[in-house]
């Protein structure tokens, strides 16, 4: 079998089930996966390998390969959840990188891209597999942290945000520039779950305090370890989710 598949291969997959997968196969070839057709897959394999190609583009960023905003509302509500059931604490940061648009008005929107990327990159190195990285808007990134230990939460943004700020970023023609970025904490206790909403709000009051007081910094809430028991707090506060 031929690497490249033919014009004829293309028209028979329209028969295939009865589904057209022309365009999907073309998405996919498009973003770097390895070609379906050429692999050898047929019939319902060939549309479940696709479906699930599709499925992965659907919740990815274009750009930087993290989660998209989308993926990242519906993880937020689904380890929200389970933080409810659990008991287990869940965290959220807000990053947003700092004088981006001068970046991009400096150096070019392609060397703007290439900081995007980079920066993607670190964040995801920093963060446990279980974390979700997302980008949540133009320059901003949404990071989801299940089950950390509230008190380390502060030393954990702030790793984040010196893998940004300590190490240069080399941009496609060779310049080497220092990016940094602030960052909003905010978390939902088993004894007071936030809806995705009111967390989202609380991590971006954060992000805007760690702007306004200068940018390259970590705002959070500050951080207090009840001496009662679970049991204690669980009684005491019903954990029904306030907003
Ligand atoms: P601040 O420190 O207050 O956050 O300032 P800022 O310049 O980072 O924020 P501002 O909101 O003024 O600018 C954000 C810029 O991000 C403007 C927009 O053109 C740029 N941007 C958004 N999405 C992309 C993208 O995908 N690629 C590039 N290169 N730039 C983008
Ligand atoms: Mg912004
Ligand atoms: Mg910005």
């Amino acid at each position: 079998m031929s690497a490249t598949p033919t014009q004829s291969d293309e028209a028979h997959l329209t028969g295939v089930l009865g589904v057209d997968l022309t365009e999907a196969l073309r998405l996919a070839r498009q973003a770097g996966y390895p070609d379906p057709v050429a692999q050898g897959l047929k019939g319902q394999a060939l549309v479940e390998r696709v479906l699930s190609i599709l499925c992965e583009l659907s919740s990815q960023d274009g750009l930087t390969g993290v989660a998209n905003a989308r993926h990242f509302r519906a993880t937020l509500d689904r380890e929200l959840d389970r933080a409810g059931r659990t008991q287990e604490p869940l965290a959220l940061i807000l990053t947003d990188i700092d004088h981006f648009k001068t970046i991009n008005d400096t150096y070019g929107h392609p060397a703007g891209d290439q900081v995007l990327r980079v920066i993607a990159r670190r964040l995801k190195d920093n963060l446990r597999p279980m974390d979700t990285i997302a980008r949540y808007g133009g320059e901003e990134f949404a990071m989801i942290l299940p089950n950390s230990a509230v008190i380390s939460l502060p030393r954990v943004a702030e790793r984040l945000r010196q893998c940004i700020a300590n190490e240069p970023m080399t941009l496609p023609d060779r310049t080497t520039i220092q990016v940094t970025a602030s960052l909003g904490l905010a978390s939902s206790l088993p004894w007071a779950v936030l809806s995705a909403s009111a967390l989202v709000e609380r991590a971006d009051r954060h992000l805007y305090l760690a702007k306004s007081q200068g940018r390259n910094r970590v705002s959070c809430e500050p951080q207090t370890v009840p001496a009662v028991s679970t049991a204690e707090r669980t009684a005491l506060f019903q954990r029904s989710p306030t907003s």
